[in-house]
């Protein structure tokens, strides 16, 4: 679809078809900015740009958030598959949370996404349509675009490497929506062939991990992949990407009640840490369908950050499970 095409991958295309690339300015902004410069497109070129398919979306399901900030919709596309794609607004400032595959083959044992196994990626085009439906979702409420982007819906992002690049690409691209790449975040449950892949694509997004448990055993029994890139080598490719790009590395750290938050977990995982370039991110668990764990006290997400910062000196923050009350954690939705 002509969605799916990356600007340069656009011009292959035209020239392909026997079309001046000339043209492929005007058509991305048609495409990616909703503007068709009709002037600047000839009959002939017209008549190739409207025999193009565009990625069709279609609202099954919306729900609000009670504080307001979090709105989840369910989209289906034309095949009947369905995924999530969350908006969410603070300030003014609007982050999309979208979806790089329908279902996930990951299986973590905490995530809704995980239970429905992998059933298809999606392609570039169907990543980017979800930041555009969201857009027109905020022009329609006289609010200003997405500026912020966070590769968490459902899915693997890295597992489908080359349909996120080309949608990350296109997002990204100032002939489109003009993304920042540093307001762009790909969430990773540790696929060790994709960080490297990105670490050598001289791309600059933020990259999330999420460890989660602080031995192989223990993270091994949430996260199936772990037995596939154990923690040693998932750090040891952190820190080569972390040398390649000079960037840090956020961790994520899924806190759930007597299985990963006590104070030894804390101080371990300061340990496997100690002199990285990481920012830890504790995120209290939220709950889904089909997973007993609970999300730890207040106190207790307060005493493990503590001993992370103060004995391991590694830069720690919790971050807010915005949107719980609308089953906002990856799946959670789609999958019911
Ligand atoms: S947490 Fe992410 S990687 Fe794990 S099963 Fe869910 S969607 Fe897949």
């Amino acid at each position: 679809m002509l969605d799916d095409f990356t600007f340069s991958k656009l011009q292959d295309r035209l020239q392909k078809d026997g079309i001046n690339p000339f043209n492929a300015s005007a058509i991305f902004r048609a495409v990616h900015q909703g503007s068709i410069e009709a002037s600047a497109l000839g009959k002939s070129v017209r008549k190739w740009y409207e025999s193009q398919e565009l990625c069709q979306l279609e609202v099954v399901r919306e729900i609000s958030s009670s504080d307001g900030y979090t709105r989840k919709f369910v989209l289906r596309f034309c095949d009947g598959k369905e995924i999530e794609t969350v908006l969410m607004g603070y300030e003014g400032r609007h982050t999309a949370c979208i979806s790089s595959q329908v279902g996930c083959a990951m299986g973590c044992v905490f995530c809704a996404t995980g239970k429905m196994g992998l059933l298809r990626n999606l392609t570039a085009g169907e990543i980017v349509a979800q930041v555009h439906f969201l857009n027109r979702k905020l022009a329609a409420d006289g609010r200003p675009p997405i500026r912020n982007i966070v590769m968490m819906g459902m899915g693997e992002p890295l597992h489908n490497f080359e349909p996120v690049m080309d949608a990350l690409d296109i997002l990204t691209d100032p002939r489109g929506p003009c993304i920042s790449p540093a307001r762009v975040s790909i969430s990773t449950v540790g696929h060790v062939a994709g960080i490297r892949k990105l670490a050598e694509s001289g791309k600059n997004y933020s990259l999330s991990v999420s460890l989660h448990g602080a031995s192989d055993e223990e993270r091994g029994a949430l996260i199936p992949v772990n037995k596939r890139w154990p923690i040693a080598e998932l750090l040891t490719t952190c820190r080569d990407y972390s040398v390649k790009t000079g960037s840090k590395v956020f961790i994520a750290w899924t806190l759930i009640e007597g299985a990963n938050d006590s104070d030894d977990h804390a101080r371990r995982l300061g340990e496997l840490l100690k002199g990285m370039l990481v920012h830890v991110n504790l995120i209290p668990l939220n709950p889904t369908d089909g997973f007993e764990g609970r999300p730890p006290s207040e106190e207790r997400v307060y005493q493990f950050l503590k001993i992370v910062k103060q004995e391991a000196g590694v830069p720690v923050t919790i971050r807010q499970r915005r949107g719980i009350d609308v089953g906002a954690g990856c799946g959670q939705l789609a999958g019911s």
